[in-house]
């Protein structure tokens, strides 16, 4: 689904991403953890263009998007993102949130659209708030609010920049929740978190990076059990 060869990034004279290489499978959720600055974010938003890559290659669903010629706006259609501090359209109701880029970037009718982002609001639990403004939600609630609108593109990949950081404890879980669930449906997931215990149970596999290097590389069982770096073990010793 993902394919990533040798990929750099860098802002100015700082290299960011030193040479990524990894393949990302249809239904595959993987977990991209590691310390502040170690280029997690950066990685993520190469994978929509919202970063254009210093050169390398990242082809999704065999179509080269590194390409001059692809068109950002498809990419984007395709991979939907969820950031740490949700981004919602303050201005918008919750359902317009949902509404607003598949009607006016795919063409779907106002009618369709409603439809489809109640049934979606339905499901992370939220349908009573869709008349809401997002001013008006706990930060759980806003989350879950950004993860349907992503998935009222209907993408093919699911990117999520450490969407839970941001929030209190106590609503956590009901964001993880929502995500697992996505899990379950066959989505392919690329999930930036300090979640260990989430990562743990949900990840079919752990991408560790340090430096701009993807340092391990490995199922998480082996990763939080047997680390074989010994960046990832002064890692994992710091935060568990
Ligand atoms: P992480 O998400 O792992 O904390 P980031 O990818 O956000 O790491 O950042 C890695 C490095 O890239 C940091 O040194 C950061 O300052 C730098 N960086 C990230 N985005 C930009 C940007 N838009 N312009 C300049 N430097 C950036
Ligand atoms: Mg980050």
């Amino acid at each position: 689904m993902i394919k990533i060869e040798n990929l750099h990034k860098s802002f100015g004279q700082n290299e960011v991403l030193k040479g990524i290489s990894t393949v990302i499978k249809e239904k595959e959720v993987v977990a991209v953890i590691g310390p502040s600055g170690s280029g997690k974010s950066t990685f993520l938003r190469c994978m929509n263009l919202l970063e254009q890559p210093t050169s390398g290659a990242i082809t999704i669903a065999d179509q080269e998007i590194t390409n001059a010629k692809t068109n950002i706006i498809n990419v984007r259609q395709n991979v939907g993102m969820v950031f740490q501090h949700f981004h919602l359209f303050p201005h918008m109701t919750v359902l317009e949130n949902l509404t607003y880029a598949p009607t006016t970037v795919k063409g779907i009718s106002k009618e369709e659209a409603k439809s489809k982002g109640m049934e979606l609001l339905t499901k992370v639990g939220l349908a009573e708030k869709a008349n809401e403004y997002p001013s008006r939600l706990s930060g759980g609630q806003k989350q879950r609010v950004a993860i349907a609108r992503a998935l009222a593109m209907e993408p093919e990949i699911m990117l999520f920049d450490e969407p839970t950081s941001a929030l209190d404890p106590e609503m956590v879980k009901e964001v993880l929740d929502v995500m697992k669930s996505l899990t379950e449906t066959g989505m392919t997931m690329v999930i930036v978190t300090h979640e260990m215990g989430f990562a743990r149970e949900v990840a079919d596999r752990v991408l560790f990076l340090d430096g701009g290097r993807l340092v391990e590389d490995s199922p998480p069982a082996e990763f939080f059990t047997a680390p074989k770096s010994k960046r990832a073990k002064d890692f994992l010793e710091k935060i568990l």
